[in-house]
C-alpha cells in the first residue's frame, strides 16, 4: 500500500496534532513560509515526522526548503536542482527529490514536459541529487487514468523506487497505478477556505 502524505496546507497545527499524536508520519505543505511557522518546533520534537514540500518552489526559498523539508516533490528545472545541491552542501543535509512532470502540458502548471524528463534526470543524477521518483498533478477535468499510466511507464523506465500520484479525488486510480505516495488534503482535513 502507498504511504499517505497528509497535506495540511492552510490548516493550523491544532488540527494537525491529533494525527501526529496518533503516530502519522508523512505530512505535506505547499508554502515555505507557512511551513516554517507551523513545523519548525514540532519537527524538532518529533524526529520521525517526514515533511514533504508539494508546492512550487522558488529558487530563492530553496535554502529554507532544504533546511525544513525531508522531501521536495516539485523540482522541474536544472536551476532549482543546482540551488538545492548548493544548499545541501552548505547545510550538510541530503533530502529526497521528486521531479514534477506537467503531464497534461497545461500552461498554468509547473513541471517539465514528459519529453524533457530524461534529460533533466540525467543532469540531476550527475549532480548526485537523490531523485526518488516522478510526481504529477493531472488536469482537473481528468480522467487521471491516462496521465497516470504515462507517468508510471516513465517512472519504471527510469527505475525509480517511489512515485507521487493521487489526491483526494483520484487516489484510488493512483493506487491502481502502483503509486508509492498519495497526497491527501481534503479527505483528511476537510475543505480548505
Ligand atoms: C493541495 C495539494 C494536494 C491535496 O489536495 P486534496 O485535493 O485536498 O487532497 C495534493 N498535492 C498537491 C501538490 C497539492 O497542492
Amino acid at each position: 500500500m502507498p504511504k499517505i502524505i497528509a497535506v495540511s496546507k492552510t490548516f493550523p497545527m491544532s488540527e494537525i496534532l491529533p494525527l501526529i499524536n496518533y503516530g502519522h508520519k508523512h505530512f505535506g505543505e505547499n508554502k515555505v513560509q507557512e511551513s516554517i511557522k507551523k513545523w519548525t518546533e514540532i519537527k524538532e520534537k518529533n524526529k520521525n515526522i517526514m515533511l514533504h514540500m508539494v508546492g512550487r518552489l522558488q529558487t530563492n526559498k530553496a535554502k529554507y526548503a532544504v533546511g525544513l523539508f525531508d522531501y521536495i516533490h516539485s523540482v522541474d528545472s536544472l536551476k532549482l536542482a543546482n540551488k538545492i545541491i548548493d544548499e545541501q552542501i552548505k547545510q550538510s543535509k541530503k533530502i529526497k527529490i521528486f521531479i514534477q512532470v506537467n503531464i497534461g502540458q497545461e500552461i498554468q502548471k509547473s513541471g517539465i514536459h514528459l519529453n524533457d524528463v530524461n534529460k533533466l534526470v540525467e543532469d540531476c543524477r550527475k549532480l548526485n541529487l537523490d531523485i526518488v521518483g516522478l510526481m504529477c498533478l493531472p488536469p482537473l477535468n481528468g480522467p487521471s487514468k491516462n496521465y497516470f499510466s504515462k507517468i508510471k511507464e516513465k517512472n519504471d523506465e527510469l527505475k525509480f523506487r517511489e512515485l507521487s500520484l493521487g489526491m483526494s479525488n483520484d487516489y484510488v486510480e493512483a493506487i491502481v497505478h502502483k503509486t508509492t505516495f498519495i497526497r491527501i488534503g481534503t479527505k483528511i482535513f476537510g475543505e480548505r477556505n
